[in-house]
């Protein structure tokens, strides 16, 4: 495996205290990932730590395991998690933090999952990082590096980190308030490698948070205030990845929004007009952002196709999901895009969203022969998943649809859209139906996840350990929650609060 540091490393520092980095998925996903990276950098350049990055195909390791002071966890996808039992299985490492005696690594985790919800998950960690990690991580390893050096014990250490913002300790935290970061420093790919999922590709971040607020969507409510990387700051370093490999992607939950994103798609194609092979790709952009000189710097950059967020087909169902989005702009994106000389679109959406109806799924099958009969010989994919409620979103407290119910729409879509010559996609409403579990469940999951990973966390086992340990999974996934009752994740202080999901709830569903 080839990896091209993009920072000094130092390799002479002096070290007295050791991290392992677990990554719950195998090498090539952590390459691509970029948080984890960032914080794997900026623990590498600290004098003082050692750290090492341990996903689930590592076969020998640098730090031996007895010698390992913390291990810190990072994961963005809440299926992921199981992957973390295999991790600490492998080195002998109890699963809950109750079992494990002050020799014993301190173990945390963080990521968007924890962010949102860390109840199912808190009976495995010493604390978890609520918001983001980017500073406050490295803070938080020197603090417990500082400890160790006094020679002070794990519950001192416990007892000072949950004073922190940004940091949840398990039976003495009461409430916590989010982590923020300003994005003043840009976060990017420090190490390119051939290995990685995405290989030799220079991620960027340009923008954090979608001041959208749709209805679902957690990666806008959970990053408010919305951030933008200045463009200096962005051409500065995709001039340092430019150096090193001519592959470039731009990362943002909305990266259209970027108030300069023309400015930067002129940068780029001016590079590539005067002769160098540069190829870029972009994260999702909503349709009203598309435009003749976003779609020419795309081709130029050699995508084929762009993917287009729509949610929904009824223009009502885009209301209830404050996706504000006319037909017109998706027509008018279509057209630019085939018009730009790409080969094809993806549109993506969802199903069993709040208030759906069997008229919101035919307006699919309405719509896609309308963008069909005058795009004629364009590549238009759809592709669906289904509506997952998540914590701290303004459908937090709504049911999400049963999988035979949903897996009835999918058949239907996807006889309806193959007879137009359609070959649409779909998320497994199976795992969709444990990912709202572990979205919305609390505590008492602890033991099932248990169970689950012992009996190899496949589908079936997900089903069995149910059935073992009597948990009624419907409860958590299918039961709409009262909008007075407490939720697992209520102590988690995010701005804006709950008053306004409330509110926000109650006016979109009435759309
Ligand atoms: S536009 Fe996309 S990123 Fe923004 S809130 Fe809606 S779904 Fe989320």
């Amino acid at each position: 495996m080839s990896e091209i540091y993009l920072y000094d490393r130092q390799f002479n520092k002096n070290t007295d205290y050791n991290v392992w980095m677990g990554f719950p998925g195998c090498t090539g996903f952590s390459l691509s990932s970029l948080g984890f990276m960032w914080l794997f950098k900026s623990l590498d350049e600290e004098d003082g730590i050692n750290v090492e990055r341990v996903c689930t195909d590592t076969k020998i390791t640098q730090i031996n395991a007895k010698d390992v002071n913390a291990i810190c966890f990072s994961f963005s996808f809440d299926m992921d998690f199981i992957s973390i039992f295999s991790i600490l299985d492998k080195y002998n490492i109890p699963f809950k933090s109750k079992d494990r005696e002050d020799n014993f690594p301190l173990i945390f985790a963080g990521g968007p999952v924890v962010t949102a919800n860390p109840e199912p998950y808190k009976e495995f960690f010493d604390f978890l990082i609520i918001g983001d990690g980017d500073i406050c991580n490295l803070e938080i390893i020197k603090l417990c590096r500082k400890y160790k050096l006094a020679g002070k014990s794990k519950r001192e250490l416990l007892n000072e980190l949950s004073s922190l913002d940004g940091v949840y300790v398990p039976n003495i935290t009461q409430t916590v308030k989010k982590s923020h970061y300003d994005l003043s420093k840009c976060v990017y790919t420090p190490i390119l490698s051939d290995e990685s999922f995405f290989p030799n590709t220079f991620i960027i971040e340009v923008s954090r948070g979608c001041f959208n607020c749709c209805g679902f969507c957690i990666a806008s409510y959970l990053n408010l205030p919305v951030r933008f990387v200045d463009y200096e700051t962005i051409i500065e370093k995709l001039e340092l990845g430019l150096k090193h490999t001519n592959k470039i992607a731009l990362l943002g939950a909305l990266i259209s929004a970027h108030p300069r994103f023309s400015d930067i798609c002129e940068y780029v194609y001016k590079r590539i007009q005067s002769g160098e092979k540069i190829e870029m790709s972009v994260s999702s952009l909503r349709a009203d952002a598309i435009t003749p000189d976003v779609i020419r710097t795309l081709a130029a950059a050699g995508q084929k196709h762009t993917t287009i967020a729509i949610e929904a087909a009824s223009e009502r169902l885009r209301k209830v999901v404050n996706k504000n989005l006319t037909e017109e702009q998706i027509f008018n994106a279509v057209k630019i895009a085939k018009e730009g000389g790409l080969k094809g679109i993806k549109i993506y959406s969802m199903i069993g969203l709040p208030t759906e109806s069997q008229e919101d799924i035919d307006e699919f099958i309405r719509l896609a022969k309308d963008l069909k009969a005058i795009n004629k010989g364009f590549d238009i994919t759809f592709s669906f998943s289904t509506f997952v409620p998540k914590p701290h979103t303004p459908f937090q407290w709504c049911a999400k649809e049963s999988i035979k119910s949903l897996e009835i729409k999918q058949n239907y879509l996807k006889k309806e859209l193959s007879k137009l010559g359609m070959k649409p996609k779909f998320s497994s409403a199976k795992w969709d139906y444990y990912q709202a579990l572990l979205s919305r469940g609390d505590s008492t999951l602890a033991d099932y996840l248990i169970e689950v990973y012992k009996n190899g966390s496949k589908l079936g086992a997900f089903k069995s350990a149910a059935k073992k340990l009597s948990i009624d999974t419907d409860k958590f996934v299918e039961g709409v929650y009262d909008i007075n009752q407490k939720l697992p994740w209520d102590f988690i202080v995010l701005n804006p609060g709950k008053e306004f999901l409330k509110n926000e709830y109650e006016r979109l569903i009435n759309n």
